[in-house]
């Protein structure tokens, strides 16, 4: 989402005249985008904004400015506490930043907005992609679960979903644009809808979109275990356009972690789930998030988010150590884990998803794929890297004129996080 509201920010500028800088010292604004879910990205964000002071003495009339759910968050104190920023902005606000950026090159003053209305719209708004054939679609903002760890609601605002009309339209334009493959994004998709009278919920959403014509690929996150319903299940199954991957965050597979972060399922639907999916679409690819240590697991507690991970086959998991955030329930929780614990449960949980993760990818070799390739390997810039359905990234050795294409390719090797593919000549 975030990334999503940088190109935003980005498509606003460049309408303004401004052109993307890679060059931090050539730069005549400096924007910081930021994400407040860990803490060590607010330690990030000071760190460099000390390396942002040094430049703003070398170079006076740089202009500085803060949005997203830190801003949010912190508000206008931030001006206090880092004089070196001009311009401090909230994530209701992004559709606001050309009238502020106006404000502060007109009258020299710093400036801070913090609406917080919550039915705010940015879908209007010029962006700047990074790719001209894929495309970021927000369907909905915002958020009403209050996980018992997540800051999150607090930051966005309460749930709203945008008219299934306006999504729609946006991405019939997208294709006019070139666009192939669009991901829509929202805090809990499967719950798209339901704050709206008479809408099309989310599969029937997805069932909409995928009739579109020269599209050739729809993605989304993230899907809440709570929420999801096997008719969503059903209509990615008879889609050639859906994505037959689910990311779907377990958090914990213990029922008393689960309940005190508030999240509203227990390790037996949400294994139900997982089996419902590979029954009904056996090549599915199912990813997850896993938080570790959270203040009262035990180490019984966590046993059971290992079998989970046995049982479960993801084939990916971003895994996390938990971060208390202020303002969230969890944060007057009592910590019964010491940290050399929480470390030596996270290593042993990476490693059991990493032997799985290799598994899983092993079973792909000498399978033909179609990927769509998105740009060089960042590791190796004579290889090409695509994606495929299922969200597995490919390397291999082609022109870069397949860049934007849907090429097919055979898989020779698998590593646990990508694969080696041979491109195939038809
Ligand atoms: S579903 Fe929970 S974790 Fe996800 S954004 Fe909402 S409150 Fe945060």
């Amino acid at each position: 989402m975030n990334k999503h509201d940088s190109e935003k920010i980005a498509g606003i500028l460049q309408d303004s005249g401004f052109q993307y800088e890679k060059d931090l010292s050539n730069a005549d604004i400096i924007i910081f985008n930021t994400c407040t879910v860990r803490e060590s990205a607010d330690g990030r964000l000071f760190g460099q904004l000390g390396n942002i002071k040094r430049l703003k003495e070398e170079k006076p009339d740089l202009i500085v400015a803060i949005g997203g759910c830190l801003a949010q968050s912190y508000g206008g104190k931030l001006l206090f506490q880092f004089p070196q920023l001009d311009i401090v902005f909230g994530t209701h606000n992004i559709n606001r930043f050309s009238y502020l950026l106006n404000e502060r090159i007109k009258s020299g003053n710093k400036v801070f907005e913090l609406k917080s209305e919550d039915n705010y719209d940015v879908s209007c708004l010029p962006t700047l992609r990074e790719k001209p054939f894929l495309a970021w679609v927000s369907i909905m903002r915002g958020c009403n679960n209050f996980c018992s760890y997540c800051i999150v609601p607090y930051v966005r605002g309460k749930q709203w979903s945008r008219s299934a009309y306006e999504i729609i339209e946006e991405v019939k334009n997208l294709t006019l644009d070139g666009v192939i493959e669009i991901t829509l994004l929202g805090q809990n998709v499967n719950s798209y809808g339901k704050d709206l009278n008479d809408e099309m919920n989310f599969p029937q959403l997805l069932e909409k979109l995928s009739q579109i014509s020269k599209l050739k690929r729809i993605r989304f996150i993230t899907s809440h275990p709570k929420d999801f319903d096997n008719e969503t299940v059903k209509v990615v199954a008879e889609s050639e356009i859906l994505c037959n991957h689910f990311h779907f965050p377990l958090q914990s597979g213990s029922n008393k972690v689960l309940q005190d972060m508030n999240r509203r399922y227990t390790k037996e639907q949400y294994l139900k789930l997982i089996d419902e999916i590979y029954r009904m679409i056996p090549d599915a690819s199912i990813t997850t998030d896993i938080i570790v240590g959270f203040p009262t697991e035990t180490e019984e507690d966590f046993l059971e988010t290992l079998d989970v991970v046995e049982k479960a086959k993801f084939d990916s998991a971003f895994t996390f150590i938990y971060s208390p955030r202020s303002g969230t329930k969890a944060i007057g929780f009592k910590d019964i884990s010491s940290n050399e614990e929480k470390m030596n449960r996270f290593s042993r949980l990476v490693d059991k998803q990493t032997n799985i993760s290799q598994m899983k990818n092993n079973y792909l070799i000498g399978k033909n794929l179609d990927i769509l390739v998105e740009d060089f390997s960042k590791k190796d810039k004579k290889m090409l890297m695509g994606r495929t359905k299922t969200n597995k990234i490919v390397n291999f050795k082609g022109d870069s004129n397949l860049i934007g294409k849907i090429v097919n390719v055979k898989i020779i090797l698998a590593k646990a996080h990508y694969l080696i593919g041979e491109l195939k000549i038809n």
